[in-house]
């Protein structure tokens, strides 16, 4: 296909990205801007594509991969909106209307986690595969799935840092930051999680902190059940918390301990370094999603 131009935007709970690429997934212009009323926030990004389609030529898909939740069904009348959300002001917001009043290009919207998946898919750690899981650990905890080659909406979408793990409170007497569920996977372990019951922020406890075993313990946990619930050829972890270079080993060991042999497959048993890894695409898993979400609802279009 030799469509030549796609926006894509990586729509984060503090910020914007907005790029324009190739098909081949190379990004020629970039924006950042912070994530403010859903007016502002969504005239920027109008503002910044309407530029770059004079300067660098027509775009001929947009692809949104975006905080939730959200509705990315298509066939529903709230096709493109943010559902419910504690983030002020944008719940109810109508974001493919917004883009498509002004483009009238075909738009891909789906979660920041299923979008980062897709690029993996395309371009970075999960290339040749048609099943696995995409997970950010960051300021929330969000898990994108591929499933037989597609990505997974079901009923709306995953909500996979929203599971509830074991919590040993005489291990562990913090009670969780989930403002719905206490302590839920993201409550314990993302990194409001850890900064609260630590301290200080997650990037700078040292690397012998007992915070890592404690985090790698509930990272391993919720692993160990998505990999019996998904059966997964391999899971990418993504997002802040995770570049802490001594925790993927850990989840690794602790992981592989957990499913006590259970799962006979040599992927796991013999290559967990290359079953749990770090996106290939590196912080740009976000952005590259968002330009292969662009990609996907170009080729829906023409399909
Ligand atoms: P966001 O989730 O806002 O897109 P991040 O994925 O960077 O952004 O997540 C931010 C969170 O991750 C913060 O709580 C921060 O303390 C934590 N974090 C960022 N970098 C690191 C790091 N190198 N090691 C540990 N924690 C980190
Ligand atoms: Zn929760």
């Amino acid at each position: 296909m030799r469509n030549g131009l796609f926006g894509a935007i990586e729509g984060g709970g503090t910020k914007f990205v907005c790029a324009v690429g190739t098909p081949n997934g190379k990004i020629l212009a970039e924006t950042r801007f912070p994530t403010t009323t859903p007016d502002e926030t969504l005239d920027r990004a109008v503002s910044f594509f309407q530029e770059q389609s004079t300067a660098l030529g027509k775009l001929s898909g947009l692809g949104v991969a975006c905080f939730g939740p959200l509705d990315p069904n298509p066939t529903s009348p709230t096709f493109g909106h943010i559902l419910p959300t504690p983030k002020p002001g944008w719940t109810g917001t109508d974001v493919v209307g917004r883009l498509q009043a002004a483009f009238g290009i075909p738009i891909g919207f789906d979660t920041d986690v299923n979008g980062a998946a897709l690029g993996e898919a395309r371009w970075g750690a999960a290339q040749g595969l048609s099943t696995f899981l995409y997970f950010t650990i960051g300021t929330g905890i969000g898990g994108g799935a591929m499933v037989e080659g597609r990505l997974l909406h079901g009923l709306i979408h995953p909500e996979m840092g929203h599971v509830l793990l074991p919590h040993d409170i005489a291990q562990d007497p913090f009670p969780g930051v989930c403002p719905f569920h206490k302590d839920c996977f993201e409550g314990l372990a993302s990194g409001p999680a850890l900064e609260k019951r630590w301290g200080q922020r997650a990037e700078t406890l040292p690397d012998d902190h007992p915070a890592w075993e404690l985090e790698a313990h509930y990272i391993a946990l919720a692993m160990e059940g998505f990999i019996c619930a998904f059966s997964p050829e391999r899971i990418i972890l993504g997002g802040g918390v995770p570049q802490q270079p001594q925790l993927i080993p850990l989840v690794r060991s602790k992981t592989l301990a957990l499913l006590a042999n259970y799962i006979q497959a040599e992927e796991i048993l013999e290559n967990m370094d290359r079953y749990i890894v770090p996106p290939g695409l590196g912080s740009r898993a976000g952005i590259a999603g968002a330009l292969a979400l662009a990609q996907q609802a170009l080729e829906e279009a023409q399909a």
